[in-house]
């Protein structure tokens, strides 16, 4: 015989649906209040639970939330009644963990819902491995907790959220996100990998430690998430590390195996976070927060992926994958206006490929496209970090050479020309190309340059190399 724990504090509603489920062969408990409820259901598990919504004290739904936490009774139904039929109880009840939600009226209804319910084989639990966490008197206590814990997981869930506003960079939500979980949780290192998107730039690796145990982290951290290093080349999954190094982690010898979990987005996995717990282990509490962490993060990620990824493509040339005309100005110009000190004394080299239409002519306006990715190469290849290459547009390329004076420029110039003279250009055919282009150089010494003068002057500069013969740098 199925036993109903019937919960109501109205005695005759009690009495009333008592008989009625009595008739139809239920073995039914009567309680009036939800905390007597509790301790009986966690005690005797019974079949299903039908609870009122509305009591004094403990209602129908945090009962509902309770039975849901406890182990004992994670799997006991729960039906909820009330007097009316109203929406916001309905979807309330739903996200308490409430198996089903029926009107008072409509005991017919409870009726069959009960008998759905108790019908099907029993899929009892397993006898409860760790004891129940609410004891006899602590009912009340426990549902303070759960409900202080529920809405500590919403918050930390809704700052998670949150980062996807704040942060238009990986590094910069990197940063929110360690902000965050350090100040929730201690760890050794914490790191998040990034895989890249269906034929997007790669992998991207981040890792939060302590400035003493940089590298054991950094080891311990491509280690655990499978990303080797950049100059090792095993694995296409290789990439530069973003170390934040500071001290709000806690730094430890100690080695507990790190938890690594999935970033997700949607069913696609877009990267995986782990963290090294720090000496004393990972707590409880630390696991769930790096579930809720992982369960959390897939949407800022791909968000921040997606303006970065935007970002990209509108400052990018999508041919030679150089910055843009524009992209170069606005860089410059930002680099100015952070540090005037380091962009001076700036030279800048204008080329163009030497009868570059004869490329196009004879060989197709594919080759010509193969020698303008080859010339990028280059270019790219002899640049320094601080340095701004781009494409000018057509077959016009500019570097921007920052610290440098004339006179270095000029050695610069002309090792690019003699780069670009001595390559092999890979045509889509397979066969090789020689090139030239003509360089124009021109140098301001102080802060005072504009980028539309020392443009023009070098474009000057590189006509004058067109009309000496080609293949050459003249100087403005
Ligand atoms: P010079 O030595 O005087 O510079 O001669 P040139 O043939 O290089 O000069 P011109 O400016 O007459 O020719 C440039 C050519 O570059 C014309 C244009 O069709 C071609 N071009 C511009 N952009 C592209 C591109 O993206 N791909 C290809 N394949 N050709 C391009
Ligand atoms: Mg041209
Ligand atoms: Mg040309």
């Amino acid at each position: 015989m199925a036993r109903v724990l019937l919960v109501d504090d109205s005695a005759s509603a009690r009495a009333l649906l008592g008989v009625r489920l009595r008739e139809k062969a239920y073995e039914v408990v009567e309680v009036p209040t939800a905390a007597e409820a509790a301790e009986l259901a966690i005690d005797k598990q019974p079949d299903a639970v039908v609870t009122d919504l509305w009591m004094p004290g403990i209602s129908g739904l945090q009962l509902c939330r309770l039975l849901r936490a406890e182990p004992a009774t994670a799997r006991v139904p729960v039906v909820l009644l009330t007097a009316s039929d109203d929406r916001r109880s309905r979807f309330w009840a739903r996200h308490a963990g409430a198996t089903a939600y029926v009107t008072k009226t409509e005991i017919d209804r409870l009726i069959d819902v009960l008998g759905d319910l108790t019908s099907s084989p029993k899929t009892r639990p397993p006898p409860a491995m760790t004891p129940p966490v609410v004891t006899r008197g602590n009912v009340q206590e426990r549902l303070s907790q759960l409900l202080d814990a529920s809405l500590f997981e919403s918050t930390i869930a809704g700052e998670v959220r949150a980062l996807a506003q704040k942060a238009e960079e990986l590094e910069q939500l990197f940063e929110g996100l360690v902000a965050l979980a350090s100040e929730v949780a201690g760890y050794r290192w914490l790191a998040l990998v990034t895989e890249p998107a269906e034929g997007q730039h790669g992998t991207r690796l981040f890792i939060h430690t302590h400035p003493e145990q940089r590298e054991a982290a950094e080891r311990e951290a491509r280690d655990a998430l499978d990303v080797q290093h950049p100059l090792e080349r095993r694995k296409p999954a290789e990439a530069d590390a973003v170390i934040i190094a500071d001290k709000r982690s806690v730094e430890a010898e100690w080695s507990t195996p790190p938890i690594l979990l999935p970033v997700r987005f949607g069913t696609t996995s877009i990267g995986r976070i782990a963290i090294s717990p720090s000496r004393r282990g990972a707590s409880h509490d630390d696991r769930r927060f790096i579930a809720l962490l992982s369960n959390e993060l897939g949407g800022p990620l791909r968000m921040a992926s997606l303006v970065a990824e935007a970002r990209r493509l509108a400052s990018t040339d999508t041919l030679t994958g150089l910055l843009n005309r524009r992209a170069f100005v606005e860089r410059i110009e930002k680099a100015r206006a952070a540090s005037d000190s380091r962009l001076f004394p700036m030279s800048m080299l204008l080329l163009d490929v030497d009868h570059f239409k004869k490329v196009n002519d004879t060989l197709g306006h594919d080759a010509g496209d193969a020698v303008l990715q080859g010339v990028a190469r280059v270019l790219s290849s002899i640049a320094r970090k601080s340095d701004f290459v781009a494409r000018w547009g057509g077959e016009e390329f500019v570097v921007a050479l920052a610290q440098t004076a004339e006179a270095g420029a000029r050695v610069a110039a002309e090792r690019v020309r003699r780069a670009l003279a001595e390559a092999r250009y890979v045509l889509p055919n397979g066969t090789e190309h020689r090139a030239t282009a003509s360089v124009g150089l021109a140098s301001a010494d102080g802060p005072d340059w504009q980028i539309d003068d020392l443009l023009g002057r070098a474009d000057k500069a590189m006509y004058s190399a067109k009309h000496r013969g080609r293949n050459r740098v003249e100087t403005a």
